[in-house]
This record gives structure tokens, C-alpha cells and sequence, in this order.
């Protein structure tokens, strides 16, 4: 058996000079999430040089708007979302998660295991070169967007301004003493679903053009060889990713009863 695999792979080694399918299989996914990582650590940064700027005059422009991105080795796009509980049916439009459950907000209902089942799931890590050599995959992630609000404004109840003052943090009195400029907040301003793709060569990921990527993705789904990739820095397909607004209402309200004293 160890013979086997041995021979199984040098004859992939002599095939490409890449390494073997299951080694480079292993590389793409932890190069993947590096490239997430990487884009995720720029916001990081730009959020953190934002913090540290002691006036709102000195906030450098590239901490206006950052994206944060989500993505999980077994993370899923679901799209066209109908709860499952049949008391409940909710139309949830497209969710995604990174690996961890996925409930209905309007009746809890877990609805993951259903989705899968069913097979309704677009894996955030899809690969479609199978056993040949490139690797080829398709990436699906979600991109979050925020922009930075200055005032950080939050509404403070009398009840909790009687407990613990604000008016340290919010009187333009105390400006320039630390304590009016509360460094602001990052409010999500869009979030989208993007995909892409890559091709793994030479150790690197080289991303596909998003005409490919949209044929390979297509329903059905059309073969793209390698060689009429046009591989470069593209950027993914993305489409808004709309937050569910509840159900809508199906039938008039019930007349309330009024309220005996
Ligand atoms: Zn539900």
C-alpha cells in the first residue's frame, strides 16, 4: 500500500514540478484562506490606524471605507432560501454561512442539515479541476462593507444617562481633552455575495476572469479549459446580499379586543 501511494506519487511529481495532486489540494485550500486573511488584516490595519488618530481631522482617507470578507474552507452560499419548518415558510432570500449553523430569524428553525440535503448549497470552496492538474477552483464569499461614522452616535436612555454620564464623552466642552472624540464606529454600510476563481500554479494563485468564472458557475455549468482563462487580478462577480426584512403580512391583523379597565 505505502508502495502504492509511493509510486502513484512520483508519477505525479514527474508529471509537474507543482508536487502532487493531494499536497497542492492542501496548499490551495490554506493559500485561499490566506488570501482572505491578507485582505482582512489591510482593513484591520486601516481600522486600527483610525483608533489611533487623536482628531477627527486626522483620519486618513483610507479609513473612510474598508471591506471585511467572509470565508470558511466548509463555509456555503444558500440561495433562494424558504424555511423549512412548514409552520413557518419564511422566503429568506440567500444566507451564507462559514461552517457554523444557520437558523431561520423568524422561528429558529436549524436549517443547514435541510439545506444540504436537498443540495441546495454552493460550497465557498468548490473545486472543478477534479483529479487533473491545475488545480481549479471556484471561491464563493461574502464581502462586507462599512464606513466609518464619525459621531458614533448611539441614542442614551435618561434612565442610563442618570446611572453612568455620557456627557464626559459628548459635551464639545470636553473637546480636545479626550473625551469628546470617541474615536467612531464602523456601521455595515452593504454586504455582497462575490465569486471567483483561481488557477494553482507555480505555487501561487492566479485569479480567473470573471467572464470564465460566470460560464463555470452558470446553471448548467460549462467546462473552461485553463488555456482560455485569462488569469490576472480581477476581482470577484458580486451581487447585493439583502438583509431579510421579516415576513411579509398575509392576511389583515386581527382586530384587537379593546381593553377592558
Ligand atoms: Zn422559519
Amino acid at each position: 500500500m505505502r508502495l502504492a501511494i509511493a509510486v502513484l506519487a512520483a508519477a505525479a511529481l514527474a508529471g509537474c514540478s507543482d508536487g502532487p495532486l493531494s499536497e497542492q489540494e492542501k496548499e490551495v485550500k490554506a493559500e485561499v484562506g490566506r488570501h482572505f486573511a491578507e485582505l482582512n488584516a489591510q482593513a484591520a490595519a486601516r481600522a486600527q490606524e483610525a483608533k489611533l488618530t487623536k482628531s477627527d481631522i486626522d483620519l486618513p482617507a483610507t479609513a473612510l471605507v474598508l471591506n471585511r470578507y467572509d470565508w470558511d474552507l466548509n463555509g456555503a452560499i444558500y440561495p433562494d432560501v424558504e424555511c423549512s419548518n412548514a409552520a413557518c415558510k419564511a422566503k429568506l432570500g440567500t444566507l451564507a454561512s462559514i461552517g457554523v449553523e444557520l437558523r431561520c430569524p423568524a422561528c429558529g428553525q436549524e436549517l443547514m442539515t435541510e439545506l444540504t440535503r436537498v443540495g441546495k448549497s454552493l460550497p465557498m470552496f468548490d473545486l472543478r479541476s477534479g483529479t487533473g492538474l491545475p488545480v481549479v477552483v471556484i471561491v464563493r464569499y461574502v464581502r462586507k462593507s462599512y464606513a466609518y461614522d464619525l459621531t458614533s452616535a448611539v441614542l442614551v436612555s435618561s434612565k442610563t444617562e442618570s446611572v453612568i454620564s455620557t456627557k464626559a464623552f459628548t459635551d464639545p466642552e470636553n473637546r480636545g481633552k479626550g473625551g469628546y472624540y470617541a474615536n467612531g464606529l464602523y456601521r455595515v454600510t452593504g454586504t455582497a455575495i462575490g465569486t471567483t476563481g483561481f488557477v494553482y500554479r507555480g505555487r501561487e494563485l492566479h485569479e480567473i476572469d470573471p467572464e470564465s468564472v460566470k460560464k463555470m458557475t452558470q446553471d448548467p455549468p460549462e467546462t473552461v479549459s485553463v488555456s482560455s482563462m485569462k488569469l490576472g487580478r480581477w476581482g470577484g462577480i458580486e451581487k447585493p446580499l439583502m438583509p431579510w426584512l421579516g415576513k411579509p403580512p398575509t392576511e389583515a391583523p386581527a382586530k384587537e379586543t379593546p381593553k377592558t379597565p
